[in-house]
């Protein structure tokens, strides 16, 4: 099994990016729960013929499309070594709870949090802002015992602050809170997709004015949609002369601190009252992985410990060795995340992440710089990190909207081709094709393809009538 998963890893150029499974193979997935086992051999032959093919792809240096991380075999061997283990998390007298003190400690260190700061380990950075928007709620709502009383009988007038261009996590987290998504204040961006200060400012004092207390303010170090890193400084500045709540989705843009001549733009990350963050886009660590850090660590623990009497801690044996990551998140039981994220690092070092995070920026560059030399393709936002938005523009007789269903057509055509994988996303309202660079087996090569393929597609899509028509309608 293990040589069959390093082989395919290995011939992972020789594969389409991604391919969609057909009828048959889907209608494998309905057969019912088999009362008998099978043989193991058997059931390694169906995952490399009927699931392994047809993943997303993000394995694939040719995977541009969304966020993704590309993966390594030496997160792949650790999560082997940490599911053999199967070594529950949640807390006690246990090494791998050190494991992960130590991630979370290197990262405080790597974003300059002070010593009283606190972190754990989560699913991804939309579990994180969870916990981070709890617990800024339950500061702001002070007095008022949320935990037992709920939101009922709260009559404070709360409003949160972040760029137009900010991830959904931070709206759903609103929702989930019972705040409600409607207290986000989309502020609106420069010409770099930053969010306006001024703007910001004028919202702030305007929501003061009419007793609404500003109680959050969010920044983003590496948007989805352009990669953008907004002001953190600024917004920090900002939030502290309100008393908002400072917190930064840095879901995959935190990690370029490694990368030494991104790290002055990031300024203001240290400011932060929290971070969610990834490991599993630029970190490169296996899905998932991601994690939250907290800048007074008490605060944290107050607001998620557990007092359940069977979960009561000792000073010796196996319920020593307290707080537990328990009492810093949503989850009791949880599996140990940490240790791929630790073999990681350890094993290519900080250096060569941020070496591997400057690449990709520097292949996004590469392919801007190919964008602005073919006459029918056009840059749509600035590249700020790793992300590059573009599209065909290259028939001066279609329409805007035209445009829109071309390259979406586009799109579409390159992902079945399997030759690469950009994604759609929409700036200042017009669909675009998106290209992130995530994966450190990327190379200039897979940009060339990239390109050609998009050109290849325009020409496709525009000499098929039907296909274009269908979307033009
Ligand atoms: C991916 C992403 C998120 C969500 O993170 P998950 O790990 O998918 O939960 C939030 N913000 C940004 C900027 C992202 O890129």
């Amino acid at each position: 099994m293990l040589d069959d998963m390093l082989d395919s890893l290995q011939q992972i150029r020789q594969r389409p990016v991604w391919q969609p499974a057909d009828e048959a193979v889907r209608q494998l997935f309905l057969s019912g729960l088999p009362a008998d086992g099978a043989e193991l051999p058997d059931l390694h032959d169906e995952f490399m013929q009927n699931i392994l093919p047809y993943a997303v792809g993000n394995r694939h240096p040719g995977f541009m499309g969304w966020v993704h991380g590309g993966s390594t075999p030496v997160g792949m061997l650790a999560e082997m070594l940490a599911a053999g283990l199967n070594a529950n998390v949640g807390g006690r007298n246990q090494i791998p709870l050190e494991v992960e003190r130590q991630v979370i400690g290197w990262m405080r260190k790597l974003f300059g949090f002070p010593a009283g700061a606190s972190g754990v380990l989560t699913t991804g950075t939309s579990a994180a802002t969870l916990i981070a928007l709890i617990t800024a709620r339950n500061v702001a709502l002070g007095e008022h015992p949320v935990a037992s009383d709920g939101m009922m009988n709260s009559d404070i007038r709360l409003a949160a602050y972040a760029s137009e261009e900010v991830h959904g996590c931070v709206g759903r987290a609103l929702s989930m809170i019972g705040l409600g998504s409607g207290i986000l204040r989309r502020i609106s961006c420069n010409h770099r997709h930053q969010i306006d200060l001024m703007a910001l400012q004028q919202q702030i004092d305007m929501d003061r004015a009419s007793g609404v207390t500003p109680w959050l303010v969010v920044g983003s170090a590496g948007t989805v949609n352009t990669g953008a890193i907004d002001d953190l400084n600024g917004l920090a500045a900002i939030a502290r002369s309100c008393g908002a709540w400072f917190h930064v989705d840095g879901a995959f843009g935190a990690l370029a601190m490694l990368a030494p001549e991104i790290t002055p733009r990031l300024q203001g990350i240290q400011s932060a009252d929290s971070l969610a963050m990834d490991f599993h886009k630029w970190g490169q660590a296996p899905y998932d992985a991601g994690m939250v850090l907290m800048r007074d660590g008490e605060q944290h623990r107050r607001n998620f410990a557990t007092a359940d009497a069977y979960l009561q801690r000792e000073t010796e044996g196996l319920a020593a060795n307290s707080p537990w990551p328990c009492d810093y998140g949503i989850e009791l039981s949880r599996g140990f995340r940490a240790l791929k994220v630790w073999f990681t690092f350890k094993s290519f070092g900080s250096d060569r992440i941020g070496a591997m995070i400057s690449h990709c920026c520097r292949l996004a560059q590469a392919l801007a710089a190919r964008v602005e030399m073919e006459a029918e393709l056009e840059m749509m936002a600035e590249v700020s990190l790793n992300i590059v938005c573009f599209r065909y523009s290259g028939d001066q007789s279609l329409a805007d909207a035209q445009y829109d269903s071309l390259n979406r057509a586009i799109i579409r055509h390159i992902q079945l081709s399997g030759t690469a994988a950009p994604s759609l996303t929409r700036i200042g309202g017009r669909a675009v094709i998106r290209a992130a660079v995530v994966n450190h087996r990327t190379r200039m090569q897979d940009i060339d393809r990239l390109i050609d393929a998009t050109l290849d597609a325009a020409h496709t899509c525009h000499s098929e009538p039907t296909g274009v028509n269908r979307e033009f309608n």
